[in-house]
């Protein structure tokens, strides 16, 4: 539920929409990130609850998974940052969740993602069209959420952002993905055999 001070601040200020999750927030002057496709005021709101945010929120250490889920949600234009971006942050989703690797080894996948191996990084991903999340989940709604409800908010934020991208055709992908690049003990061709 949001807070009655919250919605009368959004009823007055000149707005913008985050082209990543469609909300509707006030203009702010803070910086976009370089190639997360987020407004500038929705970012502020990420950045502001993964850096200095209310630690209740991350005493859950599934919440850890909200970085990774604001990327998979705003994802940008394609481009190599984008493209390995969002399939590092997908992967750590599909890990956690699906794999049931510990929350508190998201570190770990998002580097194990990204190890030395053939084919390089830059070249092991493709893009992959988003779910339409013009309607949601947002970010914005743990912010507004009674403090008592944030960790809740935040783990049913990152629960719907995958929820949507599990629902793709690009599940089979994820898998292979996943396969080649955090299970398989190498990243390397197949040795053809002597
Ligand atoms: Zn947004």
């Amino acid at each position: 539920m949001l807070r009655a001070d919250y919605a009368d601040r959004m009823s007055q200020e000149p707005t913008e929409t985050c082209p990543g999750c469609g909300a509707v927030l006030p203009l702010t002057t803070g910086p976009i990130h370089r190639y997360l496709g987020a407004s500038a005021s929705c970012w502020e709101r990420c950045a502001t609850l993964t850096g200095v945010g209310e630690p209740a929120i991350f005493l859950d250490p599934f919440n850890g998974l909200l970085v990774d889920a604001y990327a998979a949600q705003h994802v940008g234009t394609p481009s190599d940052q984008s493209i390995q971006s969002v399939a590092v942050h997908l992967l750590t989703l599909y890990g956690v969740i699906l794999e049931g690797v510990a929350p508190d080894q998201a570190l770990w996948l998002r580097r194990r993602v990204l190890r030395p191996g053939i084919p390089e990084k830059h070249a092991r991903f493709v893009w992959l069209t988003p779910p339409d999340f013009c309607h949601g989940p947002r970010i914005v709604a743990i912010e507004a959420a009674e403090p008592l409800q944030m960790a809740a908010a935040c783990r049913a934020y990152i629960q719907q952002v995958w929820s949507a991208w599990s629902r793709t055709e690009h599940l089979p992908t994820l898998a292979h993905w996943y396969q080649a690049y955090v299970t398989a003990e190498k990243i390397g061709p197949e040795r053809s055999p002597a």
